[in-house]
């Protein structure tokens, strides 16, 4: 082999080595890069085009169209569905935003909204699939949320809370003029005023003209002219005063149409408050913070719709509210809705996943607030004048109900609520750190006729409290439905599966004539679902309920047979509605579930935060389910909405007013 020859050898060695060696080197990068790609979208396709999916929500089916480009998702639509707009609309906004600025299905559900939430996750990622796209790696891929600059503001009054309350204080501390910045840790405002049926109970001359006086009503007003003032406590001046309305009201000759008056809408809620919990200790609402409230209310009205509320030109009793005081509205989102634009109208920044961890505290006084977004953004509030805490009850946090209840024999931590999963007790916790009094703590209220799935007030038909006919799996009664709540749960609690149905008829079902309950759900899909039950006669009904073919028959001819007598000798029930004769006939299942907390901080009249001494703690308000002391034991049905309005516009006001 000649020089020349070998030095070709040698270099052909080379280049081959060269080339064998930068191939190895050449797939071990494509590995590298391969197993990288993964976790990000460059690499995922999708056969574009358009897709549909349809998931079942909490009210049926929810069908959702995604459309992909040869790299990306485009475009989400969900169609026409049953889900609750108002809970369920800003979920679906926030989880479509997430996927689509983040390409990711690497979103999580939105609390208080989870099955709608899961549902519109569940159609995407099947679109994904369908279009060929690698959920997997989109389930890994994180839309990369990061804390953003601390942020740092000023007002002269920081609300914590956009349910009824919070925007009630934010919107008159407004009208005072005061510079207002309110945070609500949800995706949306509302809180549990927006899953709330809307019932606000006052005395009110104008609407009441229309009820007629019946004969048990009038039997209560006489049987209080026996009773001596001393036998309601601290509401002995307010009795004294009902007692001479009654007696001129008796004189007058006219009783055809219904006598009301704060003071026996203060009785009632004494009488309805008056409890005495496992431990033999009695409680009974401060006399003036529930006389403020009473003598209050019809203000409250008459603002809330100066603000925008619509209210009904009815009057009914809402279940456990013990008179025909009940003034309606659709549902609680007519409450949120128009104080959210009054507020915002005056100026109020509204901060939403703004969540309120602690107040900050300077020389004794309360100066503000410090807090988080959801994404970890540092929040500083600072209170030129006070800080409102309106952040709702306990409801939803099943430690603290079961470290606070006295009153029940058992407060499972598996027991279902109506609450929004954000009435969390924030508030109380945050005070008592600053010293806050905690009054009422042990008492919570249970709804007797909640959903027994989801636990909502939702899904489900029945009317005013008089034409509600209780039932257990037998048929058969088992209390007075015009009766206080406790007394209704209680009574439930008590049956086979703790489980009863709520019988109505064509009359007294308050079905819309689109078809839909009170809450906008649709009667069809509740059917569907079996939320309801509906047959053309009660024999029918009983036999998709599983009872005896005649035992809704009889109980129902018994119970029409009371109203005609107007006596029911089983349970003393004396206010009726009409009898339930006209079908189609419905049930609806229902079992208690926790609704509200009647305990929390001490406030006084003006809405100031009380310490252990009953002294104010400067610049701290509260109002709403955060507070304690006016409902005592028992809340009565529409007392809450009257409430959170009413202490809301005072502790607006209040704090407007500090210097
Ligand atoms: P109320 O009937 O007393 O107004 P709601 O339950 O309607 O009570 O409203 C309370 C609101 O406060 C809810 O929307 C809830 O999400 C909000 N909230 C609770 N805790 C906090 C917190 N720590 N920071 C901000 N908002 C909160």
């Amino acid at each position: 082999m000649s020089k020349k020859q070998l030095r070709t050898l040698i270099s052909m060695i080379l280049v081959l080595f060269i080339l064998v060696f930068a191939a190895g080197c050449g797939q071990k990068d494509t590995e590298n890069s391969g197993s990288k790609d993964t976790s990000t979208t460059s690499e995922i396709t999708f056969e574009p085009g358009t897709y549909s999916s349809t998931q079942k929500g909490n009210f049926g089916d929810v069908p959702v169209t995604v459309t992909f480009s040869e790299k990306e998702i485009t475009k989400i639509e969900i169609g026409d569905n049953q889900e609750t707009p108002d809970i369920s609309g800003p979920a679906f906004d926030k989880i479509m935003d997430e996927i689509m600025n983040g390409q990711t299905l690497k979103v999580d559900t939105v609390s208080g909204a989870t099955n709608s939430s899961n549902a519109l996750l569940t159609a995407v990622e099947d679109c994904v699939k369908q279009a060929g796209g690698d959920v997997t790696a989109l389930k890994e891929k994180s839309s990369e949320k990061k804390a953003g600059e601390p942020i740092e503001k000023t007002a002269d009054i920081v609300v914590i809370g956009g349910g009824g309350a919070g925007l009630a204080a934010a919107t008159s501390a407004a009208e005072d003029g005061a510079s207002v910045i309110l945070i609500e840790k949800g995706v949306a405002l509302g809180g549990n005023t927006i899953r709330a049926g809307g019932a606000f109970n006052s005395y009110d001359p104008d609407r009441q003209k229309s009820v007629e006086m019946n004969d048990a009503l009038l039997n209560e007003l006489k049987g209080y002219l026996d009773d001596e003032p001393s036998e309601y406590g601290d509401f002995a001046p307010t009795f004294e005063v009902l007692k001479t309305q009654i007696k001129e009201y008796l004189e007058s000759g006219n009783t055809t149409v219904l006598f009301d008056s704060p003071e026996l809408h203060a009785i009632h809620t004494y009488i309805g408050g008056k409890r005495t919990d496992l431990n033999g200790n009695e409680i009974t609402s401060d006399y003036d913070l529930a006389t403020t409230l009473t003598n209050n209310t019809l203000a409250t009205i008459k603002w809330s719709e100066e603000v925008g509320v619509k209210y009904s030109p009815n009057i009914n009793t809402v279940l456990g509210a013990l008179w025909p005081r009940t003034h309606n509205v659709p549902t609680g989102v007519a409450y949120i809705q128009p104080f959210e634009a009054k507020a915002v109208e005056l100026g109020t920044e509204i901060m939403l996943e703004t969540k309120a961890e602690e107040l900050i505290m300077k020389d004794g006084k309360v100066v503000g607030v410090k807090g988080s977004k959801t994404d970890g953004t540092p929040v500083t509030l600072m209170a030129n004048k006070g800080v409102v805490v309106a952040t709702g009850g306990f409801g939803a946090n099943p430690e603290m109900r079961q470290e606070y209840n006295t009153y029940w024999p058992e407060m499972p931590l598996t027991m279902k609520t109506t609450n929004t999963p954000d009435a969390t007790g924030d508030g109380i916790v945050m005070g008592e750190k600053v010293g806050a009094q905690l009054v009422g703590m042990g008492f919570i209220q249970l709804m007797p006729s909640s959903h027994p799935e989801s636990g909502a007030l939702s899904g489900g038909v029945w009317g005013s409290a008089e034409t509600q006919v209780f039932v257990n799996s037998d048929g058969k009664r088992f209390v007075n439905e015009y009766a206080e709540r406790d007394v209704l749960a209680s009574a439930a609690l008590e049956q086979e599966d703790q489980l009863f149905y709520i019988i109505c008829d064509a009359n007294t079902a308050g079905i819309s004539p689109e078809g839909k309950n009170g809450w906008g759900d649709d009667i069809e899909t509740l059917i569907k679902n079996k939320s309801i039950y509906k047959a053309d006669t009660l024999e029918d009904l009983a036999l998709q309920l599983g009872m005896e073919k005649d035992a809704l028959v009889n109980e129902i001819a018994k119970y029409n047979g009371y109203i005609e007598n107007k006596n029911d000798p089983d349970f003393g029930k004396a206010n009726f509605g009409p009898k339930l004769e006209t079908g189609p006939f419905y049930a609806t299942p229902r079992s208690p579930s926790v609704h509200h907390t009647m305990g929390g901080l001490a406030i006084d009249t003006s809405a100031r935060v009380l310490n252990a001494e009953n002294q104010p703690i400067p610049g701290l308000y509260a109002a709403g389910e955060v507070t304690g002391g006016i409902h005592a034991g028992n809340r009565l049905g529409g007392n809450a909405i009257a409430d959170i309005l009413t202490y809301g516009k005072i502790a607006g006001q209040s704090a407007a007013a500090e210097k």
